[in-house]
């Protein structure tokens, strides 16, 4: 098997940070009705705005599931701009792979959840 299957098969069975927060500062589901996928993703922020944890939880297939699992992993310490800044090209290469076009709304879903919690935890902030 290659190796980006087995890492991608690794994180779906065995998810990285796959739990509730409590009292986070940005929570945001999202579903790719096309392959069934849910994904909600939640943050918490330090004072400084980085972020101090970040959690999933979903059900879907192996590679929205790992591609949530291994882009989680990566967000502690992050800024919002930093978080802005991650791409597709980004998923690809923490996937190990590129995705063809049946199964990127699947690869791509974790970061469409993450970019559009983002941005409603800063307009719900612009009017505190
Ligand atoms: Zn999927």
């Amino acid at each position: 098997m290659d190796m980006y299957r087995e890492n991608i098969l690794d994180h779906y069975k065995n998810p990285r940070n796959f739990r509730t927060l409590e009292n986070a500062d940005v929570t945001h589901h999202e579903s790719n009705p096309l392959c069934g996928d849910e994904i909600t993703i939640q943050l918490k922020f330090a004072r400084e705005g980085k972020v101090s944890d970040a959690g999933f939880n979903g059900t879907g297939c192996a590679i929205s599931m790992s591609s949530a699992s291994m882009l989680i992993e990566t967000l502690k310490g992050k800024t919002i701009l930093e978080m802005k800044k991650i791409n597709q090209s980004d998923i690809f290469s923490l996937l190990g792979t590129e995705i063809g076009p049946g199964r990127i709304k699947c690869a791509l879903l974790p970061l469409k959840a993450l970019h559009i919690g983002i941005e409603n935890y800063e307009n719900e902030k612009k009017w505190k």
